[in-house]
Order: structure tokens, then sequence, then C-alpha cells
């Protein structure tokens, strides 16, 4: 616990490592038992994703407290979960009562949110994309939209000037500040595909002056990135933000821009159990660079995904078969690409702790062997770990990925019509003991077939004939 050995010891969680990895790994050990003993891993089902409840609501709290703490009194605040980090509505349930709403970038997002009954108040959509029907639809909703790009804006101008609407507007812009270590989740790079592109030559003009165009215009929102940007880099990111509304504002004489939404990207430490960096020491570093963000003059909008799921899940397979090729132990389980094709495909930039589990879900010990956690997929490349010192995984035993909650299960992907697997929350039962709750039903053959055309099978043998007699 606190491996970093990072700064103060304040109880209101504001150091830099929180304190709550000890309890999340014996969490996490217990469920695993409690899945194996009560059948929830057997053998129709070799892999599964498990929630820890407990975990969610933590980091949900310590999410609110953390800009409760730098904010002046009063300001509104509205936590919007990014749904495609765990797109599960029983997830967004609990976040939403857990005081988180929802950032949402399709129509399939926007249809979870409201499934799981986030109300359109604390609602933000922010794709790229979005067609005049989203844009009606959100509109009609006042679920709150961020405009990607002129286009866009015009589609707006079209809408509202036909029925007026409750939703907060704003445009999102991109600073172009620069990337991190992971080209594809950086999004205030030069060239990136997001927003206006504040830097181009006449940009910044445009924008400011499609706000003094615009009265309606009341938000302003900047993502700078996700895994792999540096803290500062984010802080820099929303400063440029809040400059450019500070400049909007004085041009307008009044205070036009009301909120900034200054994303999400908080990175995930998938080192170790500790939480680092956290959101108090985020929210502290954003009071010290951007001060006025905080004053109370600007309500807030944040869009957390990684950092408020990703230590809370984990990936539970069985080892099938336990081998040898070349003198490499090599573990074959059900995880793998199916589960994490981040990982197997870029084992680089998302390298995954796995935690070895014997057949009885009990951690095992022993001697460290170098071997491959191999998952169930016909490509060689289907490592979930390559050349990693555990306990040597035998058949019959357990491979666990951990910190997957975001990004991963709930990411399926269906090569070789592997099933998606079932996925349970838990939480300690009152009794010692630990409940379960089915998030997602394990997907049965049947229902592989029906999504891979099951109800058209002649389609393609009956094509044109009719036309040729
Ligand atoms: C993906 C995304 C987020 C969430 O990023 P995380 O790294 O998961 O916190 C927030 N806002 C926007 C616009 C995004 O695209």
């Amino acid at each position: 616990m606190d491996t970093t050995g990072a700064g103060s010891t304040e109880a209101n969680g504001s150091t830099d490592t929180d304190r709550t990895g000890e309890g999340r790994a014996a969490r996490r050990d217990a469920a695993v038992r409690a899945a194996v003993e009560q059948g929830l891993l057997g053998p129709g089902a070799p892999v599964v994703g498990l929630l820890d409840v407990t975990g969610i609501r933590e980091s949900a709290a310590g999410l609110r407290a953390a800009f409760a703490e730098v904010l002046a009194p009063g300001t509104p605040v509205l936590h919007a979960f990014a749904v495609k980090a765990t797109p599960l509505v029983p997830v967004l349930r609990l976040l939403h009562e857990a005081g988180i709403g929802a950032e949402v970038a399709s129509p399939g997002e926007l249809a979870l949110a409201r499934a799981a009954g986030v109300p359109p108040e604390r609602i933000v959509l922010d794709s790229p994309a979005k067609t005049p029907e989203e844009l009606r639809e959100a509109l009609a909703l006042g679920v709150a939209v961020n405009a990607d790009n002129p286009q866009e804006l015009a589609r707006i101008d079209a809408l509202t000037g036909t029925a007026p609407s409750r939703s907060p507007l704003g445009i999102r812009v991109n600073p172009q500040i620069g990337g991190g270590s992971i080209e594809a989740t950086s999004t205030a790079t030069e060239t990136s595909k997001f927003g206006v592109a504040l830097r181009d030559e006449g940009a910044r003009e445009w924008v400011v002056r499609a706000y003094l165009d615009r009265p309606w215009l009341t938000r302003l929102h900047a993502h700078t990135g996700s895994q792999g940007i540096p803290l500062s880099l984010m802080a820099r990111g929303v400063a440029e933000a809040y400059g450019l509304a500070e400049e909007i504002n004085a041009r307008a004489g009044r205070r036009q821009v009301d909120t900034l939404d200054i994303g999400g990207g908080l990175p995930v430490n998938f080192g170790s159990d500790a939480v680092t960096p956290t959101y108090a020491r985020y929210a502290r570093l954003l009071s010290e660079v951007v001060p006025g963000l905080c004053e109370g003059r600007y309500g807030l909008v944040t869009e957390f995904g990684r950092s408020l799921l990703a230590k809370h899940g984990t990936v539970l397979a069985r080892v099938e078969y336990a081998k040898s090729a070349g003198g490499r132990r090599v573990a074959v389980t059900h995880a793998g690409v199916q589960v994490a094709a981040r990982t197997v495909y870029v084992p680089g930039a998302w390298p995954l702790r796995i935690a070895a589990y014997d057949a009885k879900g009990r951690p095992k010990t022993g001697p460290e062997v170098v071997q491959d956690v191999a998952g169930p997929a016909c490509f060689s490349g289907d490592l979930l770990a390559q050349g990693r010192a555990l306990p040597l995984l035998e058949q019959g035993d357990h491979a666990a990925a951990l910190d997957t909650g975001a990004y991963y299960f709930a990411h399926h992907y269906t090569y070789n019509s592997l099933a998606r697997p079932g996925i349970y929350g838990f939480a300690p039962d009152g009794s010692g003991g630990v409940a379960f709750a089915t998030v997602r039903e394990p997907q049965t053959p049947e229902e592989i077939v029906a999504e891979s055309g099951g109800a058209h099978v002649t389609a393609l043998t009956t094509l044109g004939i009719s036309g040729r007699r």
C-alpha cells in the first residue's frame, strides 16, 4: 500500500496515492474465491468479468470530494462518466446513484444512459460525428451538446432556429498542445480529429465570433486526451480553454461562457494496486495552474472514464491447458483478444497485471516461473502477457487480468466468435461472504448465431435466382 510513499496522510483522500489498494486487493481475492466456489465459473463459463461495487462507489465519492475541496462553495458541478469506458447499464445506474452523470458519444451510449435512468440534464453528448437526427434528439431531450466543428454548429443553428432547446450548448476546441505517450489516445495533437483546432490560422477568432453571434453558446469544452497524457499537459489544456473563455467573456462584456467542460483523461496506474495519480492531486494541480477555474465564476463539467472504473474490474479465466514450447511455459486460458483487444494488439502501450489463482480460487504461491499467459483465439499473438514471472499456472488454475474495469471486458471483440463473458458485480454479503449480482448475461451460442445472420441462412444462395427465371 502507498508504494510510491507519496506525500501527506490526510484522511480526506488528498494524498497523491490513495490508501485503498490493499482493501481492493483483499476484496478481489475474496471475490475470486467466491466466484469459483459459487460456480460463476464453470464448465460452460470458462471466463467471467467481475466488478467491485465497493471500489466503484469509493472512486465516485473520491472524485466528488476532490473537486468539492478546491472549488468555491456552491459551484455547479457535473461529473459525467464517459460511457464508452464501461458501457453497462447497471454500472451507469450505480454511478448515477453515486452522483455521477453520463458523457455519451453515440446513439447507443445515449440509449444506455437513458435506460439507466440518468436524467437528460445530467447527460453530455460529445461525439465527433453527430448526425442531424442525433442532434435533434439531444436538443429535444435537453441533453448538453458540445459542437465539434463549424458544420455541426450550422446544424445546431438550423435546429435551434426552428425549435428552442433547454440544452446547454458549447463548442469543443483542440488546444493543440501536443500528445502523450500513446498516440491513439492523444486528442490535443496538432492534427487531432476532435474539436476546432484553436491554433490554426483564423480559428481562434472564428470561435470567439461564433460565441458573440450566438448568445446561447454558454459552454466551452476541451478534452486533452486519455491514458498516457501527463497531468501537467492535461492542466495546460484546461488552462487554454479557460483563457479562451475569459477572452470570449471579455469581448462579450458579460459572463456568456458560464461553464467549462474539462473532459476526462486522468491516467490509471496499471502497475500496482495503488491509485495514482488521485483525483485529489489533479484537482489540486488545476487549482494551482488555473486558479480562476475554481473561484466560482464558472460551473464545471468533468468526463472521467478509465479512472473511475479501471481498478474495479477483473477478468477471471480458467487455465484450460498448461504446456511448454521451445522451453517456454505457456498457460492457455480463456481470456485473450476477445476481452483485452488493446493489450493483445499493442502490448507495449497497454500491459496488464496478471494474478495467479489455483483451482479453488486461492492466490497461488510458490516460486515464480517466466511464462506466457495465452488466450483462446486462433492467432499466435493472442497473449495477455508474454514472458511474465508468476507462480506457475497449471491446468485447472485461474488467471486474472487486473485493472480491466474500463475499456476491457465490456468492449467485446468477436474474433473466433468467442462468446461475450458474463459480468458480475460483487460486494460483501453482510455475513462475511461475497454476494454477486448479474450485470450482463454470458452470450449463448444461439445468440452468436442470431447475431451472425442466422435468420438469413439462404440469403446468398437464392440471391438473384428469381430474377434470372
Ligand atoms: C474518451 C473520452 C473521455 C474519457 O476519457 P478517459 O481517459 O476514459 O477518462 C472524456 N471525454 C471525451 C470527449 C472522450 O472522448
